[in-house]
């Protein structure tokens, strides 16, 4: 709820929870962060204290009744999330979103729509909204989301009201399972289990490829595919051996560590035994495995074809 950015978002929060307590909220919100997920959670939280009944009259309850459920679930009548279908939001998702919100709200007063990448929407699709977030029915609330305000056209941005979040670099932190979930999107994650236990044993495959290069190949079942078995665990195991060899690059450059602490002496390891090209190039062939899960390869030998790929370079 936005009671959890009194602090870290104090300006953001102060704004926003004046204007709905004073009901002088606009009809148009951009909100600016430097991550996209940051960004993301403010607006449903912003949407919450909008839609909520419970507003600010029964704190304790807020984030509990059925409106704030609904929400979260993406299952409200009154609200809408678009996300970018690719690597665009689309003409389709637009006409879609206006022909919902061309309506009235039937429940409360209020209807609210966040666009997470506004910035990812082509100019002369801009240009279209531009009547729609301008001229909306009573009621109706846009929230645009971004990490690049830059590409949203001056006609948008003059007619919005900006919310700046405070720029975020996350403290290095202990918990291994809070820091991953910073950098990837837990949400694409419904069916798997995310512990620390998964982690380490990630974790634990990178360190014995390093160590053993193509021998690998021969223990695959007991590091991989006895722990993980199926094309989201797969994609949620690849995008951390991804995140972690960005963050050895990261070290390369920065001298820090700010995601696997725990994990630094391996990580430190890698780091000597790998100079700053080849730690790009393996960055480059794990982006290249991520993108075939999703098309429907073989999962079993998705991992084999990750070590196979990284010992042609
Ligand atoms: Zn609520």
């Amino acid at each position: 709820m936005l009671d959890d950015y009194i602090e870290t978002q104090s300006i953001a929060y102060k704004t926003i929870k004046n204007q709905v307590i004073n009901d002088l909220v606009s009809h148009a919100y951009i909100i600016e962060s430097n991550k996209s997920n940051v960004g993301m959670s403010f607006a449903k939280s912003f949407a919450k204290t909008l839609l909520c009944p419970n507003k600010y009259t029964n704190l304790n309850n807020c984030d509990k009744c059925t409106q704030c459920k609904n929400i979260d679930e993406n299952n409200f009548i009154e609200f809408k999330i678009i996300e970018p279908n690719g690597n665009w939001i689309t003409k389709e998702q637009i006409e879609d979103l206006q022909n919902t919100f061309m309506k009235k709200p039937i429940v409360g007063t209020k209807k609210v729509y966040i666009i997470n990448h506004f910035d990812k929407m082509r100019q002369n699709l801009m240009d279209k909204m531009l009547k729609f977030i301008e001229e909306p029915l009573d009621g109706i609330i846009a929230i645009l989301v971004t990490d690049n305000k830059n590409k949203i056209i001056e006609t948008i941005l003059s007619r919005c009201q900006l919310i700046s979040l405070k720029t975020i670099s996350e403290p290095a932190s202990d918990n291994i399972i809070e820091n991953i979930k910073n950098n990837i999107d837990f949400s694409k994650y419904k069916n798997i289990e995310i512990n620390e236990e998964k982690i380490d044993k990630i974790i634990n495959f990178i360190s014995y490829y390093e160590k053993n290069k193509k021998k690998t190949l021969l223990f695959t079942k007991e590091l991989w595919h006895d722990n993980f078995n199926n094309q989201e665990e797969n994609d949620f195991c690849l995008n951390v051996i991804l995140l972690f060899y960005k963050e050895i690059l990261n070290y390369k450059i920065d001298n820090k560590i700010e995601i696997f602490k725990k994990y630094e002496n391996i990580l430190k390891d890698i780091n000597k035994n790998n100079d700053i090209n080849q730690i790009s190039d393996k960055i480059v062939v794990i982006i290249e495995i991520i993108n075939k899960i999703k098309y429907n390869v073989n999962q079993n030998l998705i991992i084999d074809k990750l070590i196979i790929e990284l010992e042609k370079r």
